[in-house]
């Protein structure tokens, strides 16, 4: 008998595990008595993130390309799906792999969630809004994404996640969860996945321009990475299927993002303006009503708070 099946603890088996959430999720379930065992090709992810859980009888890695065929001995009650290079540098350099690894690898994952008779929770995104046209998004909309513009490998890749995760509960009754993950920022998010919280960070602590994309109005809202964990960790445990938006409602513009780094950071930098990408979309922020009602979770970390620990993550990052 293996050590998982001998375990008297609940078992999660972490995709992506060694990246920015999968890494904060192991915590978690760690502290929540789990045995975790993380899976990550660490093509975005990272050793640095689960460096800390060396050693820990709990805990087990495994170097796995999730696409392929996966066997895991013993029981697994957990299935966490959040595989997938998810900043838009990382799925513009990665394209194929974005579209594998939302498709592909979440048929494997679910194949794994029936065999085990595991609940499955699907990491999918608020990019299944694409540029929305409803403002803010609630989980009723369906969205406005083009399909085969720059960002489809991933919001299509997703958008497959989720039908076929809904496929596995209606046809083989798998217990399954949606998180519709809103823009989320805080430590472990990799200095240079090119997405505006570690960019501005970065530029700023470095003294080189910050470079606002477009003319700045567009708005996302930053959600610290611990709040976004606790609404993931208390979906897990509710019966919904239906999917729910994890996010904080709070909204700026990016540039007043840039604006306030620089009040934040001691630095010589100023703000560059730099061309629009391709279908960024130009206005994002959840309807948290769903996560409020039913999970009873609402964000706690304020924008101020989370963004100091970010820095003080990113300049020991930078040893400045
Ligand atoms: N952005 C920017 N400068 C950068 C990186 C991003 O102005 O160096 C903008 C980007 O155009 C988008 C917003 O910041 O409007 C958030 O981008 P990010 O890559 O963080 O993620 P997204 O929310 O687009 O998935």
């Amino acid at each position: 008998m293996s050590a998982a099946e001998s375990s008297p603890r609940p078992v999660s088996l972490v995709t992506g595990g060694a990246g920015f959430l999968g890494s904060h999720l192991t915590d978690r379930l760690l502290a929540e008595g789990h045995r975790v065992i993380a899976l990550d090709n660490l093509i975005t992810g990272s050793i640095d993130n689960i460096e800390h859980l060396a050693g820990n009888e709990n805990y087990e890695f495994i170097k796995h390309d999730v696409t392929k065929y996966l066997f895991i001995p013993g029981k697994v009650d957990f299935i966490f799906h959040f595989a997938s290079p998810a900043s838009p540098m990382d799925y513009l350099e990665l394209p194929i792999q974005t579209l594998k690894v939302g498709s592909l690898g979440t048929h494997n994952a679910l194949g794994l969630a029936k065999e085990k008779g595991a609940t499955f929770l699907l990491a999918s995104t608020s990019e299944t809004y694409g540029d929305p046209l409803e403002h803010p998004q609630k989980e009723t909309y369906w969205g406005n994404v083009n399909p085969i513009g720059p960002r489809g490998v991933y919001d299509e890749a997703k958008r497959f996640a989720e039908a076929i995760t809904m496929a596995y509960h209606r046809a083989h009754g798998v217990d399954t969860k949606i998180v519709r993950i809103f823009n989320t920022y805080g430590p472990r998010m990799r200095l240079r996945d090119g997405r505006v919280v570690p960019a501005f960070i970065s530029q700023a602590l470095e003294g080189t321009p910050l470079t606002v994309f477009g003319d700045g109005n567009q708005t996302r809202s930053f959600c610290f990475v611990s709040d976004l964990i606790d609404g993931i960790f208390r979906l897990s445990r509710h019966a919904t299927h239906e999917p729910v938006n994890i996010g904080n409602p709070a909204e700026m513009t990016v540039r007043q993002f840039a604006e306030k780094t620089l009040q934040l950071i001691d630095t010589k930098s100023e703000i560059e303006y730099r061309p629009l990408p391709e279908d960024d979309p130009k206005v994002r922020q959840p309807d948290i009503t769903r996560a409020r009602e039913w999970l009873g979770w609402e964000p706690r970390v304020a924008f101020d708070e989370g963004i100091a620990q970010t820095i003080a993550y990113f300049r020991e990052v930078l040893g400045k």
